[in-house]
């Protein structure tokens, strides 16, 4: 079954079909790295792990590009602050973004660009776009997009050209940072940024003279370099819809002649326990922030997938509650059947992956229902739905589509975890700190894991591993 997904750009729902027949690509905008990434940015990626893994289960090879923003304001403005290179202060929340994607169980894209190893690619795009008149330079040495050159602008976000006055908002009504460069009409957008004094030595040389890159042309550089002039589908969050994907469609368009993707994937903004999130009121949660409160990765996985991603999810600490009861019970449904197939943890583990069949099964439902736009929360419903019958009448087919539908999901049960799982004696507060103990060891968190075990042993425990789960005994 083909799995269909909401196109924003034609408004409709429409089945993903590579174009090439074979290997789907797709692009997605990645992180700027300047500080920890937040659980808003996360439930985004989140969202496009699952449908990458939703396609792979589906049969589908997936190559997928996500680019990390290594330079713009922010970044510069930091580092020069810290007095630290560009380089080694992105490094650094580059290395800690990758670290979050493996707790939250994201797979790594199949190529992970950064922008500033692909200037030479923005040049070059910029220059075309020079020479055929839909850009143009201005005295201070950065160039512009020329909006009226492009009678098909505002087709994506469906903003209306003569509306269209600035790009001083997003799509999701935030301000986008200040610009303050010359251009000739207020609403055409930097592709390269003349140098100013505060960029420090942050700077490239062009035809323009010194400068660096505007943040649109990077996706549009390299998702072509990667993919292709035309791919399959690029994502983003809603917020990224305009101006930054209907100035890369400008772009790219207008560079090559072509439309760079045929499926826009959006996702809908996060909401933290009912308020939009922001600085002010101290609810950008990061990962670390959530695991200093006691919750687990897989539980802020859980929780983050449980919304459809085209409505808003309201993130709360009851939904990160109630995820923590949904995975235990998934857990025990899934041993309780292991036990009836005379199968062990690490044999279900292996079942982990694409490549079952899903027609006929108990999980047929359930997966036409994640094929079906994605539809998460009714894929969940009828995974619990047929956990009795799984017990009662399944079959190793039925057991094979449970794997690749939770491998879909990125769900990963701590069935191998603890030994003494069931005995009653250890209190719930321990196991929830060893399973996240556990989780932390798998995802090489080994500093992490100290913390917990230091919290367990503060509780009257012992953690024991052994090679394949952990046991727990009262000291
Ligand atoms: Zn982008």
């Amino acid at each position: 079954m083909n799995v269909s997904v909401n196109n924003t750009l034609s408004g409709r729902k429409e089945e993903l079909v590579p174009e090439d027949g074979n290997t789907f690509r797709m692009y997605c905008c990645g992180p700027t790295v300047y500080g920890p990434a937040h659980i808003g940015n996360f439930r985004t990626f989140i969202v496009q792990d699952v449908l990458r893994r939703t396609l792979e289960a589906s049969g589908l090879k997936v190559k997928h590009v996500r680019n990390v923003t290594d330079v713009d304001d922010k970044t510069i403005r930091t580092s020069r602050e810290l007095g630290i290179s560009l380089g080694e202060f992105t490094k650094k929340w580059e290395d800690k973004f990758h670290k979050d994607c493996a707790s939250l169980n994201l797979l790594p894209p199949t190529v992970e660009p950064r922008a500033t190893e692909h200037i030479a690619e923005q040049i070059k795009m910029v220059s075309d776009l020079v020479a055929n008149g839909h850009a143009y330079p201005s005295p201070d040495g950065s160039v512009y997009f020329k909006i009226s050159s492009f009678p098909e602008y505002g087709r994506l976000s469906g903003f209306e050209r003569e509306n269209l006055a600035t790009q001083a908002f997003n799509s999701a009504g935030e301000a986008n940072s200040a610009d303050e460069y010359e251009r000739d009409n207020v609403a055409d957008f930097a592709l390269w940024k003349g140098r100013k004094p505060e960029d420090g030595d942050n700077f490239w040389e062009s035809p323009w003279g010194e400068g660096r890159p505007g943040w649109h042309i990077e996706c549009s550089a390299m998702s072509r370099k990667y993919l292709g002039d035309t791919f399959d589908l690029h994502g983003g969050g809603i917020d990224l819809c305009f101006p930054h994907h209907e100035n890369e469609i400008a772009q790219s368009m207008c560079a090559t002649g072509k439309e760079p993707a045929k499926y826009w994937f959006h996702s809908a903004h996060l909401m933290v326990e009912g308020k939009k999130m922001s600085k002010s009121l101290g609810n950008l949660y990061t990962l670390d922030q959530l695991l200093e409160k006691g919750y687990s990765p897989a539980q802020i996985r859980y929780a983050l997938i449980s919304g459809h991603y085209r409505q808003q999810l309201n993130f709360t600490f009851k939904g990160l509650d109630d995820a923590k009861s949904a995975l235990t019970k998934l857990s025990k449904g899934v041993v309780s059947a292991l036990e009836k197939f005379g199968m062990g943890n690490s044999d279900f583990e292996k079942l982990v992956k694409p490549g079952a069949k899903f027609e006929g099964t108990l999980f047929e439902p359930a997966w036409n229902a994640l094929c079906d736009d994605l539809n998460v929360p009714k894929a969940l419903g009828m995974i619990f739905s047929e956990l009795s019958p799984l017990r009662e009448k399944g079959t190793a087919g039925d057991i094979a589509a449970l794997g690749a539908l939770l491998y879909a999901l990125g769900i990963s049960l701590s069935l191998d975890g603890c030994d003494s799982c069931s005995s009653d004696d250890i209190p719930e507060e321990v196991m929830e700190l060893a399973r996240a103990r556990w989780q932390a060891k798998k995802d090489r968190n080994f500093a992490l894991a100290d913390d917990l075990r230091q919290k367990i042993l503060s509780l009257g425990y012992a953690v024991l591993d052994s090679k394949d789960g952990f046991s727990l005994e009262r000291r």
